[in-house]
């Protein structure tokens, strides 16, 4: 049997002549930048992330420069974020000219820790704090991170919170949605994530009028009105045809997380008979709507060669991440070191992310536990 990690194809099927008709309409407007197509996800975004605003961009690492940016961090701050996230969370603060200030994550939910952030800044020097401007919790795997005492901290040290949503669209924390609890939210429409365009894509929320009305700028290289620049941005815009592709696929999104759930449950069921449960560490629901973008178990023996045995056998399997950011040659100018984050580079060690895309099917799913549980066995 053949499982694919994900498989978008299937999706396709099912909204291809919806798209079709929108992608055909706008080759016969020849309209293909920004526009109403753009404008109309910009309100389905915000209503559904519970924002007064969005701002279509051009990618989910666009949305992190261009919040940065919004934000006024510059040369020499200082951000604090996991290290166990996909590289574009600090690629960006290091592009900004900031230094990424990098705090280890709780083991459980492998979002960063809210006490490791309060011990990050309390180790700081008065001039490091003063150069400290804000924080970018990272909604991993699509499970919100503890945002509660995030926020506490934020507000007591004057910090501006960007929420890295990327994996995150539609998780909520005690009723609230990612994006909606920072004072930006950056999602990304990659192909992979929860909600995927026909290519890059991305978009920051936000309930600042102030914020929002800077974002739109700077998304156009500062300029407004046309022409007049006050302020440095870029070609951060979004275009049409992937605006209305991710409109259409919008209206399915909570069928098909509800399906990603289900999954979930269902491979929990599955694991919970036969005894596996010392060698396999299922995913650890604290939120309330976890999103399952990934569904990632965690091993203490033989990742690597799990994985391998499960390539042969037609599975498709990833490891997020392998290296944690701390490790990474370009950022070996912050002289990090091993063990400096001793969960996060345990995480890079052991976990291993299993198909969980919507249209998975339940044979599929026995099939995976069944071959796993005949490795350890
Ligand atoms: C995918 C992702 C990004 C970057 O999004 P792109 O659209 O690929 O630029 C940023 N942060 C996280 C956590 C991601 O998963």
């Amino acid at each position: 049997m053949k499982v694919p990690l994900l498989d978008l194809k299937c999706q396709y099927q099912r909204i291809k002549q919806d798209i079709l008709r929108v992608t055909e309409e706008i080759y016969d407007s020849q309209y293909f930048i920004l526009g109403p197509h753009v404008e109309a996800l910009e309100r389905q975004m915000a209503d559904y992330c519970h924002t007064t605003h969005a701002v279509g961009v051009s990618s989910g690492t666009d949305a992190l420069i261009i919040a940065l940016m919004a934000a006024g961090i510059s040369a020499g701050d200082i951000v604090i974020t996991t290290p166990y996230t996909f590289f574009a969370t600090a690629g960006s603060i290091s592009r900004m000219g900031a230094h990424p200030c990098f705090v280890d994550i709780d083991p459980a939910t492998y979002n960063i820790s809210p006490e490791g952030i309060s011990a990050a800044i309390e180790g700081m020097s008065p001039l490091e704090r003063g150069r400290l401007k804000a924080i970018i919790p990272v909604h991993l795997y699509g499970q919100c991170a503890d945002m509660d005492p995030i926020l506490e901290i934020a507000g007591e040290n004057h910090l501006t919170v960007i929420e890295d949503a990327a994996q995150a669209i539609g998780a909520e924390y005690k009723g609230r949605r990612a994006g909606e609890m920072g004072d930006f939210g950056c999602f990304s429409f990659f192909p992979s994530k929860n909600l995927g365009a026909f290519g890059d894509g991305g978009m920051v929320t936000t309930s600042s009028k102030a914020f929002h009305h800077t974002l739109v700028m700077l998304r156009n290289h500062g300029s407004h009105p046309k022409y007049y620049h006050s302020l440095i941005g870029g070609n951060f815009r979004l275009d049409a045809l992937q605006a209305a592709i991710v409109s259409i696929k919008l209206n399915y999104l909570d069928q098909w997380t509800k399906m990603r759930q289900d999954h979930a449950a269902t491979y929990r069921s599955l694991f919970s008979q036969g005894g596996l449960e010392d060698r396999v560490m299922l995913p650890v629901e604290k939120e309330s709507r976890h999103t399952f973008n990934q569904y990632v178990i965690r091993v203490a023996e033989k990742r690597d060669e799990l994985r391998a045995f499960l390539l042969e056998s037609g599975i498709g399997t990833e490891v997020y991440y392998p290296v944690p950011l701390h490790l990474q040659r370009c950022f070996s100018f912050l002289h990090y070191r091993e063990m400096d984050f001793p969960e996060a580079e345990r995480a890079a060690a052991q976990t291993l992310a299993l198909p969980v895309f919507p249209e998975l099917t339940a044979a599929q799913q026995e099939y995976v536990v069944d071959r796993i549980k005949f490795f350890y066995a």
